[in-house]
């Protein structure tokens, strides 16, 4: 090998050293490069992303417990988060046809001002307010169910009460159907209180609901939800109770004497639905509850009898229920009522509201006056107490305390319900739709959809679903007759 080639040689193996450290120096530069964009991002990008999701779960939240506003003391580095999560806030507002309390809340928004997104978010708002119509008042039609049998073996495994729970029961599965094929025809469930506002001198005057086209609104009503004694063991929730999550949910005995949690009976089937279909619920507004007291109420033994145990008033079914518990003391009495409050408020606070279905279960035009007025003083003393003022009776056996003619000051039975705080009144009609206004009250009639119309009258419920594809076949035929 001579000079020449040594230094030729040199040189290659220079340019390879070369090579190699410029080849080093980028991969180096790349995998830093990597390192700053992972920094980066989970520095940066996932906070801002986790923080947005954060406060669309907020938004949501704030919006099912009545839409309070975002708090405004948060630092400005946050404005355009609370943008966005305004931003949903007023969405989900308007998924539940409530234009002008979604307008109003960005308006009261700090970063309103700035935001044009806001802005035209309030223009688009009131445009699609303006394409909404005032539903005709008269025209609204009430559908109203008892408490949802859970197990069909049980319900109709043809003891005493089997007929009863075939004529005026619906079960679970039936329910959910009829709700379903409500919600796909476009039905909407509005509150007694959208349909009329009680003024503070006893007036009544007419509500506005305003709906796109196409929509239907319907009030929606439940009797008797106290899981009377009567119905242990024939397959109904034992009770309303509130999960760990504060939901509102029924407790079920299972044959193993386990007990399960979970959607049995209407109220949490619709919290539930409503969570999914939110556009269900005109402005978050659900179902009215009508509650009788002699048997406690949401499946609580609540009443001053199971306090008392007064011999007089104790009836055979609370006999065997002290006898099964005899530890039930004043302490558990107190327990039970304040679970019954816990239970109530959650549900107020989800959109539901209570009426008076009379403490006794009792018709007061059969009872007359004395007896009624002993009866309602023990609801709002048993029940009102539990459940807060109520201004809704929905009598029991569909009763009522006039005829078709609007209640004069000459009824005596109104005169005293009307005293009592009582404006809005609903009995039972067939027909789809009955609605009256007076001066001082709204009265409506209700139609049953139960095992007795579906299968004597499908014809006549036929604007809200189809028999057929909802009948629960472990139904027992014929329906007895009333
Ligand atoms: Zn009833």
């Amino acid at each position: 090998m001579d000079d020449r080639e040594l230094i030729t040689v040199e040189r290659q193996e220079k340019r390879r050293k070369q090579e190699l450290i410029l080849k080093s120096v980028i991969a180096l530069l790349i995998l830093i490069a990597i390192f700053l964009s992972v920094i980066l991002v989970r520095e940066a990008v996932i906070p801002e992303i986790s923080a947005r999701l954060e406060e669309r779960g907020r938004a949501k939240e704030d919006a099912q417990g009545g839409g309070s506003p975002a708090d405004s003391a948060e630092p400005e580095t946050a404005v355009q988060t609370n943008a966005s999560a305004g931003l949903a806030q007023a969405e989900f507002m308007v998924s539940q046809y409530d234009y002008d309390g979604a307008v109003r809340y960005l308006q009261a928004q700090p970063e309103y001002a700035s935001s044009q997104e806001m802005q035209d978010a309030v223009t688009h708002y009131q445009q699609l307010k303006d394409t909404c119509s005032s539903y005709p008042l008269d025209q609204i039609t009430h559908v109203f169910f008892h408490t949802m049998i859970r197990d069909t073996a049980k319900a109709f495994d043809g003891d005493e009460d089997e007929g009863g729970y075939n004529q005026v029961m619906t079960t679970m599965s039936e329910f959910a159907a009829i709700m379903e094929s409500l919600y796909e025809k476009g039905y909407v469930m509005v509150s007694l209180h959208d349909m009329c506002t009680v003024n503070e001198d006893g007036t009544v005057s007419r509500g506005e609901i305003l709906l796109p086209p196409g929509r239907t609104p319907f009030v929606l009503s439940q009797d008797d939800v106290s899981y009377y004694h009567y119905m242990d063991g024939d397959g109904f929730a034992q009770k309303l109770v509130l999960d760990e999550n504060g939901d509102v949910k029924n407790s079920y005995l299972e044959d193993d004497g386990s007990v399960s949690v979970g959607d049995y009976d209407l109220v949490p089937w619709i919290d539930t639905f409503v969570k999914a279909h939110p556009d269900f619920a005109y402005h978050g507004h659900k179902g009215v509850i009508a509650l009788t007291g002699y048997e406690g109420i949401l499946g609580y033994r609540t009443d001053e009898v199971y306090r008392t145990k007064e011999e007089s008033r104790v009836t055979k079914y609370q006999r065997a229920f002290f006898d099964a518990h005899p530890d039930f003391d004043e302490a558990a009495w107190q327990n039970e009522v304040n679970q019954a409050k816990a239970v109530a408020d959650a549900m107020k606070a989800e959109g539901w509201e209570f009426a008076s279905h009379t403490w006794g279960h009792i018709s007061p035009s059969d009872r007359g006056l004395e007896s009624t007025m002993t009866d309602t003083e023990r609801w709002l003393n048993n029940v009102g107490s539990i459940v807060g003022d109520t201004d809704i009776i929905i009598f029991a056996f569909g009763a009522d305390i006039g005829g078709w003619e609007p209640y004069t000051s000459d009824n005596e039975l109104f005169r005293y319900f009307k005293e009592k705080g009582f404006s809005i009144f609903c009995n039972v009609d067939s027909s789809r739709c009955w609605v009256q206004f007076g001066d001082t009250f709204m009265r409506q009639g209700r139609r049953n959809l139960d095992g007795y119309r579906m299968y004597y009258n499908p014809e006549m419920v036929e604007d809200l679903f189809d028999v057929d594809s909802v009948w629960d076949s472990a139904r027992p035929e014929p329906v007895p007759e009333m």
